[in-house]
């Protein structure tokens, strides 16, 4: 039985993550273990999946200590001091959605190993509740916001002058601790949609460039230095410059690696060469795509940086968890050094095309396989996670997209974009 995708369970509320799982997951995840941390971002099914959780836990015997509304960085900074540590979040899923993401005491999600465990107890309903006298108690901590801040202020040098920042928390988890440690930094902070609401009504949680229109605006006419948006729970952090432009996820990942003072980073294989040129001299490591697969190979190639173009920085010093409070924090101390828009011009542009082509699921693992080996004739090929292709030119990769029966391809090319996409396009089609 398959429980967990690529980012921990998640799905629509009461249809595919209902309480009864909830509980056996927490009755699961008890197993062998006596301590428990667990939160919640602020979804409407969020305290009805949490306790059903803990209801599970506490039936294994784990003793449980609530966190309540903060962002995964955070309870996965606070999961240092505990067996195990529950996130119940969708992430940047729409507001209907709820799932539950799991998190070892060194903030890494739990890996594959890990979660085939859980599916295995849950699928033998193989648990081990204990005797009356035995069961787990629970507890309220209220200051895992502190810690985590106090965690943040120790590893940044403050800004040499009050910044102006325009933070947009999407109406996620991340407005109980970003605006609050911005201004502790000494920045002059405006807030937008930084009231927790679970029904997401301002704007879609995803920090996408379409979703954060206001935000690019009020930096613009505010005349502000930076802007912050996060995803519901703020594991993600995208960023707007001082001219009012939305910094693409490739060129954060770029600056972020440039400051970070490191000669490994980690990235999934989807990421632009804009990377590579930008940091000549820095050893590479391509992963899988997901945020968990990045810290595994962080961790494999003791890298002291690595992130995903969707807005997820993973700084280990704070935590193998991607942290949008923290990166948030680094990208002020990174402007003091220069402004963002000349960061981001000084960055080399390539031409980019992606999209999926429809292909039954049943056919997936032999449409690959031919288009493998017709793709291996353009140049060197990694199959890391679907077939990335160096083409002298650029790069294509085509994988099967995790949510719908499609084949996606991307292309990245210096010039030439829309041939070197139809030349893969057209073996594909041709695999199908
Ligand atoms: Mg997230």
């Amino acid at each position: 039985m398959k429980l967990f995708g690529s980012s921990g369970i998640r799905g629509l509320t009461n249809v595919d993550v209902t309480p009864e799982l909830a509980l056996n997951v927490g009755k699961a995840a008890g197993k062998k273990r006596t301590c428990a941390v667990i939160a919640r971002d602020p979804r409407v099914a969020g305290p009805m999946i949490e306790q059903a959780i803990a209801s599970g836990l506490m039936c294994s015997g784990v003793d449980v200590t609530w966190l309540g509304i903060v962002p995964t960085p955070t309870l996965a900074y606070a999961a240092r001091d505990f067996d195990i540590g529950v996130m119940v979040t969708a992430s940047h899923n729409p507001a209907q959605d709820i799932g539950i993401k799991l998190w070892n005491p060194d903030g890494m999600a739990f890996d594959s190993k890990q979660q085939e465990e859980i599916e295995q107890t849950i699928s033998s309903s193989d648990y081990a509740p204990v005797e009356w006298n035995d069961i787990g108690t629970t507890h309220i901590y209220e200051n895992s916001v502190e810690d985590h801040i106090t965690a943040i202020l120790d590893n940044i040098d403050l800004p040499k002058r009050d910044y102006k920042v325009v933070v947009d928390c999407g109406s996620g988890a991340g407005s109980v601790i970003t605006p609050w440690l911005l201004r502790r930094m000494g920045c002059r902070v405006l807030t937008l949609n930084a009231q927790p609401d679970g029904h997401f009504t301002a704007r879609n949680p995803e920090p996408k460039e379409k979703n954060v229109g206001l935000l690019m605006k009020t930096v613009k006419d505010t005349g502000a230095d930076l802007g912050i948006a996060h995803d519901g729970d703020a594991d993600r952090m995208m960023a707007v410059d001082d001219k009012g432009r939305f910094v693409g996820g490739d060129q954060m990942l770029a600056i972020f690696a440039a400051y970070e003072d490191t000669d490994k980073i980690v990235v999934p294989v989807d990421t632009s060469m804009v990377v590579d040129d930008a940091l000549p001299g820095t050893k590479i490591t391509r992963s899988r795509v997901g945020d968990v697969y990045v810290a595994e190979c962080m961790k494999k190639t003791g890298a002291s940086f690595g992130g995903e173009p969707s807005g997820s920085w993973i700084f280990p010093k704070i935590s193998f968890c991607p942290d949008g409070i923290y990166a948030a924090a680094r990208l002020i101390e990174i402007i003091n050094s220069r402004k963002l828009c000349e960061l981001v011009d000084g960055l080399p542009k390539y031409q980019t095309k992606r999209a999926g082509i429809a292909c039954e699921r049943i056919k997936m693992a032999d449409v690959m396989e031919k288009t493998a080996a017709q793709l291996s004739l353009l140049g060197d090929v990694s199959m890391i996670d679907g077939i990335r292709v160096e083409t002298g030119n650029g790069w294509v990769l085509v994988r099967p997209s995790g949510t719908e029966p499609k084949i996606r391809i991307t292309a990245e090319t210096r010039s030439g974009v829309d041939e070197q996409f139809s030349i893969v396009e057209r073996i594909v089609e041709d695999a199908i």
